[in-house]
């Protein structure tokens, strides 16, 4: 395997924020720091638009920083690059070496220069045709194809002369920490890390919310939730992860309120419960993972029942999608192989025999009035809250 001496980031949608700019900048360089510090010491600096990661000592390892950075939103590209001199003899020597460890032969290249130092003698296409040269002399059974080439030699002079043969593709989207907070509702299932996953990919904070009825829920139940959140943490950061003991109301519903509407009820206290832990934390909306129609408490008019019981925004990234979708992206943020283990939830162990699919607002703001002490009993399940710091 190619030695790794430095790792440049190539960041695209932040370099197009104006004034905003440097914030942008500054969040990602802390978010790259914070993450490459748990393991090992790395250098990270900035310049032309461009990070700059490079190992300070033997405990830093390249190949475990590009896993990290693979999931550091904000970067779109992930450059492995070999250092060399400045010089044409020098670059060329390295660039062939690269080329040679891609079992080259009966292959298509193509070079790609980029001149950040003006004072080098050779603009970028003079470099990259110079060296397409070279290449082809040095290495057998090589062809160039400019339109699709099947290695790419990228070549960029800065304050050193960089090599790379490899672009990996990073996770975009935006610094966590450069757009507010938002709470996610988070179940033991599939769907709600994966909406986790997309609003914190736009830059947003992550508050999270777990409901636990102990004992109809096992510890098991919240160790998965606790996993589920460390999983997302590696692309979310840092999560406040709030589990509140919710058996006490969940059992004065199914006591006091009729059978079909406990679960659109239930999700109703839920985000109410939600919003007050927001507030308290400064998170400025909600956030679920469900979906239209996915089952009788996320048809549209169940889910136009929960939204009405809190003034906070709710957002659902998932609102569009298909199971199989969301499936999809739960395997590439590997939450998905965690989601799957069984467990109970407390949505799932008081199910009704027949949910309302078409609940009636007035009807449920009825049936509500029977829980006269609500407000008591939410007050008490916040103060029981427990509360980790997951990263
Ligand atoms: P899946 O549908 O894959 O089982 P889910 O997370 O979507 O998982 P649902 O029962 O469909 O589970 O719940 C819909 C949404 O309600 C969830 O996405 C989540 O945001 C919220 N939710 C459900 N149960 C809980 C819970 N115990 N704690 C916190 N939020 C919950
Ligand atoms: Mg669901």
């Amino acid at each position: 395997m190619q030695k790794i001496d430095l790792i440049l980031l190539k960041y695209g949608e932040i370099a197009l924020k104006g004034l905003n700019k440097p914030l942008f900048e500054r969040k990602l360089l802390d978010n790259i720091k914070s993450r490459l510090d748990r393991i090992g010491k790395f250098s990270v600096r900035r310049a032309q638009s461009t990070v700059y990661v490079e190992p300070l000592d033997e405990t830093a390892d390249m190949q475990q920083a590009l896993k990290v950075l693979k999931k550091i939103f904000g970067i779109v590209n992930i450059c492995p690059v070999v250092k060399c001199d400045k010089d044409m003899d020098s670059i060329a020597r390295t660039a062939i070496q690269c080329v040679n460890e891609l079992s080259p032969s009966g292959k298509t290249f193509k070079v790609e220069a980029k001149r950040e130092d003006k004072k080098f003698p050779l603009n970028s296409p003079q470099i990259a045709r110079e060296l397409g040269g070279r290449i082809l002399t040095a290495v057998d059974g090589l062809s160039v194809d400019v339109h699709n080439p099947e290695i790419l030699v990228n070549v960029e002079i800065r304050q050193e002369a960089y090599v790379y043969t490899s672009k990996i593709k990073g996770a975009g989207g935006m610094p966590v920490g450069t757009n507010g907070k938002s709470t996610i509702l988070l179940s033991g299932g599939i769907d709600s890390p994966v909406a986790g996953y997309m609003i914190s990919k736009r830059g947003v904070e992550l508050e999270a919310v777990h409901f636990h009825s102990h004992p109809y829920t096992s510890d098991r139940a919240k160790e998965k939730v606790i996993d589920l959140a460390k999983e997302m943490a590696e692309y979310c950061g840092k999560i406040r992860l709030h589990i509140v003991p919710f058996t006490e109301i969940q059992l004065a519903i199914i006591e006091k309120c009729p059978e079909n509407y406990l679960t659109v009820i239930m999700r109703r206290i839920m985000m109410r419960i939600a919003e007050k832990i927001s507030v308290e934390n400064n998170s400025a909306a909600l956030i679920t993972g469900e979906s239209i129609g996915q089952v009788a408490s996320q048809t549209m008019e169940s889910l136009v029942c929960t939204d009405n019981a809190v003034s906070m925004p709710v957002f659902r990234p998932l609102i569009g999608m298909d199971k199989e979708e969301i499936v999809t992206i739960s395997k590439k943020i590997e939450t998905y192989e965690t989601s799957i283990l069984p467990y109970e939830d407390c949505c799932t162990i008081f199910v009704p025999k027949h949910p309302k699919t078409k609940p009636n607002l007035n009807e449920i703001i009825e049936a509500e009035k029977a829980l006269d002490n609500i407000d008591e009993m939410i007050e008490k399940a916040i103060n029981e809250e427990e509360i980790l710091i997951v990263k």
